[in-house]
């Protein structure tokens, strides 16, 4: 059975991650969506909030498994039998911190690989940060969120970063 892990914090979940869900999971048997738990990290959603929303917008995708973690990816990797860890790559930063991430997993786990997806061409510019900045100066994320979400990631960001209220 072909298992893939799609690491990341999905601080929300954008279009351009729900793009690369759909994409995987028609080519593996199985993919494990993963919140990555960071407790240096400072986020705008909960771990289960965030675990909810990508539940959410999956639950038209079968083969999909959310879950969380404050595992290393490899270590979640080899426990789930995954051969493939997932990762997308907009731009050259993304490469620069790719490439030792990389290194960095096969050096713990030599059988799992890692397998790099360019987004579609919508989301080449999107980030879950872009999308808290785009609510905080009140203009529309309707293109960059899935739609069943888009009402409660503006309300969520608009109450925990309290200005323009
Ligand atoms: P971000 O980098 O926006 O904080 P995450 O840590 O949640 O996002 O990212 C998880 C993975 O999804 C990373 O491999 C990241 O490169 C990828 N990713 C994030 N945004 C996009 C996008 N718009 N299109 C394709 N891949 C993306």
């Amino acid at each position: 059975m072909k298992i893939a892990v799609y690491p990341g914090s999905f601080d929300p979940v954008s279009n351009g991650h729900l793009d690369i869900i759909e994409r995987v999971a028609k080519v593996f048997d199985k993919v494990y969506v993963v919140v990555a738990i960071n407790q240096q990290k400072h986020y705008t959603f909960t771990t289960d909030e965030k675990v909810l929303m990508l539940q959410k917008v999956t639950k038209h995708i079968p083969n999909v498994i959310i879950d969380k973690s404050s595992d290393l990816v490899s270590l979640y990797s080899q426990k789930v039998k995954a051969n493939v860890i997932i990762r997308g790559l907009r731009n050259f930063n993304d490469y620069q911190d790719e490439i030792s991430l990389f290194q960095f997993n096969r050096s713990i786990s030599p059988d799992i690989d890692t397998f790099a997806l360019f987004p579609s061409a919508n989301n080449l510019f999107l980030s879950s940060s872009t999308i808290k900045e785009l609510v905080l100066f009140n203009a529309s994320i309707e293109q960059y969120v899935p739609k069943e979400i888009v009402q409660y990631v503006t309300d969520i960001i608009k109450e925990r970063h309290s200005i323009n209220k």
